[in-house]
């Protein structure tokens, strides 16, 4: 058998970074499987990766790009002894003592795990969808952003995530048009004001996206006002889906207690149903999703853990 880790972090947002600096500085030695490099939010250092502006995390007066932000947690890991592989997990086996993890090069062992997988984006589930990811449709400004200058695009969703998308596209665009599938936003107060100001953005209120038009490269999406079902075409290049997300726990569905959206139910702080195994992160989070209350969780799990492994010993 391989050698037995202390700990084992899966993920590397804010969560398991964070999770890794105070294992690590527990004298834990703890293993991060940090994922691998992929055009979606289930990537090395997660959501932040695809964000640009975070002017939201305390200690950066003049705020802190998102990639830059997700680096410094890395080094800072590493300066403590983490070892972070570039590698995803396959597979969970939390049945078994030593828990076992394993990723498509290897087999690792734990005494201990940490999820931290975050979640990704959720899509608007048309067929077209799979046809012109890449092609014109995005689920990410920042990655995408930069191909539509001077071009009219779309945004789809009302929270916070859409106007931040939005906002960011009117650098690039010659207009964007927010599609909501109601008449009052779920974003907050603040983004609410600098979309409703900023010239470029209109919305369209009460409107779903039934279809996309295009066979290699988006050319408009079919719309349908759900107060009058009236259907029309908008023509744009690009479109950008921002309507929330769904968390990483395919690979542990069966083997953890989840909730009916699949988010990881933890308790006592970050204990999952299965002892030895904390969740950090957006993965048990769909209520405040912020890359301070990730980071603040993976402390937790890390404390959490630390102390559950000392427990073994008394
Ligand atoms: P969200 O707040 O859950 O908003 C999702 C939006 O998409 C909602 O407006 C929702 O409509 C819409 N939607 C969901 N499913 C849909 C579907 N199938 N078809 C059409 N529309 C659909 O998600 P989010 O915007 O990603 O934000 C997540 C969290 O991150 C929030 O807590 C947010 O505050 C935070 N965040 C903060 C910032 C910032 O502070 N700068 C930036 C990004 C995100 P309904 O409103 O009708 O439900």
């Amino acid at each position: 058998m391989n050698e037995v880790k202390d700990i084992v972090i899966i993920g590397s947002g804010p969560a398991g970074l964070t999770a890794a600096i105070y294992t690590a500085r527990a004298n834990l030695r703890p293993l991060v499987l940090e994922g691998e490099l992929s055009s979606s939010s289930d990537q090395p250092g997660g959501q932040l990766m695809l964000t640009t502006e975070v002017e939201n995390y305390p200690g950066f007066v003049d705020g802190i790009q998102g990639p830059e932000l997700m680096a410094s947690f890395r080094a800072q890991a590493a300066r403590f002894g983490a070892e972070i592989v570039t590698e995803r997990a396959t597979r969970v086996d939390l049945s078994t003592r030593p828990f076992g993890i394993w990723s498509r090069e290897a087999e690792y062992r734990a005494n201990a795990v940490i999820i931290s997988t975050g979640a990704q984006s959720r899509m608007l589930g048309l067929e077209a969808e799979k046809r012109l990811l890449g092609h014109g449709l995005s689920t990410c400004a920042t990655c995408d952003g930069f191909f539509f200058q001077e071009q009219p695009i779309a945004v789809v969703g009302g929270g916070d995530s859409a106007l931040e998308e939005a906002l960011f596209l009117t650098k690039f665009a010659e207009k964007v048009s927010v599609i909501h599938r109601r008449d009052t936003l779920r974003a907050s107060k603040i983004m609410q004001e600098r979309a409703f100001k900023n010239d470029k953005i209109d919305f369209v209120w009460d409107t779903v996206v039934t279809d996309l038009v295009g066979d290699s490269h988006l050319e408009g999406a079919r719309l349908r006002n759900v107060k009058t079902d009236e259907e029309s075409v908008l023509e744009v290049s690009g479109l950008f889906v921002a309507i929330g997300h769904i968390p990483n726990t395919a690979l542990f569905a069966g083997q953890l207690e989840l909730d009916a959206n699949g988010y990881i139910l933890t308790s006592q702080g970050t204990r999952t149903s299965v002892e030895g195994v904390f969740a950090a992160g957006d993965v048990q989070d769909h209520v405040y999703r912020q890359a301070i209350t990730a980071a603040g969780t993976g402390c937790m799990a890390a404390i959490d853990a630390e102390r559950w492994l000392e427990s073994r010993h008394d």
